[in-house]
């Protein structure tokens, strides 16, 4: 699997000013008064892995991640959530493997969309989203777990509870594949 170093974050939802996140080994835990961005957080981590979907980041629409100002600041163009990953091991898959630590940046621009890096080299979102897959810890993965997210499994429905436990298998980014395959 691949380990987390840091995430950085500048002008996503309420992290206005850049800020940067150590992730140490282990389970993390993050703790705070309501409202303080704990959950935005977690969004930021979803979204830098290739989250697409808008109500999985509590908004209307993908440019919701941006900024939006307050009574004292005014908005932001755009978002950008960096996340460092550790590849001492070189374990990344080929087109990843190049270097000690893998930084992945997602940027969201007002009217321009997103863009993907892998450390300086453009790359495509299905790139990150299949990266992350292999590794089972993407967007989707059992390992973020989001508010309300357990009463949501409890719940579920036979066929979206398989889901959840083929994405912590780490089979999905298989799925995907053949799925694309299929359409050829
Ligand atoms: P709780 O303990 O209630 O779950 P939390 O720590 O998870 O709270 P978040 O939901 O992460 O808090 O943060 C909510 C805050 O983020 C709100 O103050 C909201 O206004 C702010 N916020 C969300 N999106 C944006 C945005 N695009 N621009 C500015 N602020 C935003
Ligand atoms: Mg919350």
């Amino acid at each position: 699997s691949l380990r987390f170093n840091r995430l950085r974050l500048n002008g996503f939802k309420s992290f206005v000013d850049p800020t940067d996140l150590i992730i140490h080994e282990g389970l993390t835990g993050v703790v705070g008064p309501n409202g303080c961005g704990k959950s935005n957080l977690l969004e930021a981590l979803r979204w830098v892995m290739g989250e697409n979907r808008p109500t999985a980041m509590r908004g209307g629409g993908m440019e919701d991640v941006i900024f939006a100002g307050t009574s004292t600041r005014p908005s932001r163009n755009f978002a950008e959530v960096a996340l460092v990953i550790d590849n001492e091991d070189r374990l990344a898959p080929s087109g990843f493997n190049e270097a000690d630590t893998i930084e992945i940046t997602r940027r969201i621009t007002r009217d321009a969309g997103s863009a993907y890096k892998a450390n300086t080299r453009d790359v495509r979102a299905r790139d990150i989203q299949m990266l992350f897959a292999d590794a089972s810890t993407g967007a989707h993965s059992p390992a973020l777990v989001r508010q309300g997210q357990i009463a949501e499994l409890i719940n579920a429905k036979p066929k979206s509870r398989r889901r959840i436990l083929e994405e912590a298998a780490g089979i999905s980014g298989l799925y995907q594949r053949r799925h694309e395959a299929e359409l050829r």
